[in-house]
């Protein structure tokens, strides 16, 4: 049998997609999965009657595949991927590259990337985001890692990708573990806009009392429009359609109020902070998440802690799309807290990032695939050293616009009572970002008054620092 010429480790439903994929644009490829039994369930079904070819052993998979070895690792991200590179690197030779795909940890990656590289193999840390529906149809792809790897893998990588006008959603992020950090923010942008939109459901739903049929068609109307016409917005507008198969009801009325999270939200916040770059709409969002969970103690908490339960009496259409402008103003603050911070972490880790294509491979396959984002990579295209993407003439205008509406929608959630965090923290980042004065002068003032951690002077040059003994006369 001819060699293969892209093997993939991990059969769960990201591994057999992936595979799937490959195998139909041309490649013939072999597959392994630790449990024998999933391997041989692929090939009786999904695989079937395709140009795969099943591994028991790692040491048959790596015969079967051409050298330089190309290996896509689709495992558990953490100790499973360190466990699957042990086993596998007595078995490579010089050139032969791994590419992990999964959603590991971005200083994992550097760390693999450190040990294996001195042993002349190649090793690539592979964001991809598309879900189970774009691994199989076209993700969108971040690698970063090995460049000499990413040129063996680009002809391959490229016809898997998702394909967008100006051609398919993948680049060379950078060295590293450059794509798997790419990859983390994008997610984090991810929990910003779930969040973002669950509020505006609430809104829609507890205070302007819309039924689910309304919901459907409100998030449809707003699908179509160049603000807000997203992959995310496009399946919220489905979610509302969906029937119970167990009731006279609509499912979302059935599911329980409480979100999981697997870690990638959690460690943008965690790299923000290390980087002092603010991304309070995605902090607020992980947020969200954590106190959904506490659904028993909010029930208790109910039952005590009434609060205000006003009536909305204006006029819906009017709020509707007041709704509809505040949702892009805080969305725009999350992309622009997620692209400050991977500008930020390309700086400090010399991942040498190019935020337009960063945008551009955004704009299919992945989850935050959104219409504005051919105007983020323009924006960043015009202007590279642009400081924050609510300055671009792009999105700036667009903002102030919708200004009023933005503040009257969270004067309406407050005066309801409905919980609004993301909406509340995007303004009060566009508003803090906007303010040529914060109260910090008053902070510095306290931290110089109990730990003589001086301040600086508005009166003087930056730089100078000045102590008062402020318990003296
Ligand atoms: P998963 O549930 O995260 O992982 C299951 C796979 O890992 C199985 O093939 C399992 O093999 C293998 N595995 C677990 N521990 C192992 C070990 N110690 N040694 C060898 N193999 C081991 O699968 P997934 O949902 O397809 O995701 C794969 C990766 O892609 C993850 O990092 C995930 O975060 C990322 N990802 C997922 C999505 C998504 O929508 N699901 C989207 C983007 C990225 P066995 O069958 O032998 O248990």
């Amino acid at each position: 049998m001819t060699k293969r010429t892209f093997g993939v480790i991990g059969l769960a439903v990201m591994g057999e997609n992936l595979a799937l994929n490959v195998e139909s644009r041309g490649f013939p490829i072999a597959v392994y999965n630790r449990t024998a039994s999933k391997t041989e369930e692929f090939m009786a079904t999904k695989a079937q009657g395709k140009d795969i070819k099943p591994a028991y052993s790692l040491e048959e998979f790596v015969q079967t595949l051409e050298r330089p070895r190309k290996i896509l690792v689709m495992v558990k991200a953490g100790a499973p991927v360190d466990a699957v590179i042990q086993q596998l690197k007595p078995l490579l030779e010089e050139g032969d590259m791994i590419i992990d795909g999964g959603n590991s940890l971005y200083e994992d990656t550097e760390r693999r990337t450190n040990e294996l590289e001195p042993t002349g193999l190649g090793f690539m840390g592979m964001g991809v985001s598309g879900g189970e529906e774009g691994a199989l149809h076209g993700p969108s792809l971040m690698p970063g890692g090995t460049a000499s790897a990413y040129q063996e893998l680009e002809p391959i990588l490229t016809k898997i990708a998702a394909q967008v006008d100006d051609g398919p959603c993948v680049t060379y992020i950078g060295p590293r573990g450059a794509g798997h950090y790419v990859k983390m923010v994008h997610n984090g942008i991810e929990y910003g806009d779930m969040q973002l939109i669950a509020e505006a459901y609430d809104l829609l739903k507890k205070g302007l009392n819309l039924s689910n049929e309304q919901l459907h068609e409100v998030f449809a109307d707003w699908n179509q429009t160049d603000e807000l016409n997203s992959f995310l917005i496009e399946i919220t507008a489905d979610i509302f359609r969906k029937k119970d198969d167990q009731t006279d009801g609509h499912l979302i009325d059935y599911i329980l109020d409480s979100a999981g999270q697997k870690g990638t939200g959690r460690w943008t916040v965690v790299s923000s902070l290390e980087l002092g770059v603010p991304i309070p709409t995605i902090y607020a969002a992980v947020n969200a998440r954590v106190i959904s969970g506490y659904k028993d103690e909010r029930i208790s908490a109910s039952k005590e802690l009434t609060g205000i339960t006003g009536k909305f009496d204006g006029d819906v259409n009017e709020y509707i799309n007041k709704i509809r402008d505040a949702l892009y103003c805080s969305k725009m603050c999350s992309y622009a807290q997620g692209m400050a911070l991977i500008a930020k972490a390309s700086a400090e880790y010399d991942y040498n990032i190019n935020l337009p294509e960063v945008a551009r491979i955004w704009k299919g396959g992945c989850i935050i695939k959104a219409g504005f984002l051919g105007k983020i990579n323009k924006a960043f295209s015009d202007n590279p050293s642009l400081p924050n993407l609510l300055l671009a003439p792009e999105f700036k205008q667009s903002i102030l616009d919708r200004q009023q509406a933005w503040r009257d929608v969270l004067i309406l959630a407050n005066s309801l009572g409905i919980p609004i965090p993301a909406f509340s923290a995007s303004l009060d980042y566009f508003d803090s970002y906007r303010s040529d004065r914060l109260p910090q002068n008053l902070t510095q003032a306290q931290r110089d008054y109990f730990g003589a951690h001086t301040y600086e002077r508005t009166d003087k040059p930056r730089g100078e620092f000045f102590h008062t003994e402020w318990m003296q006369g």
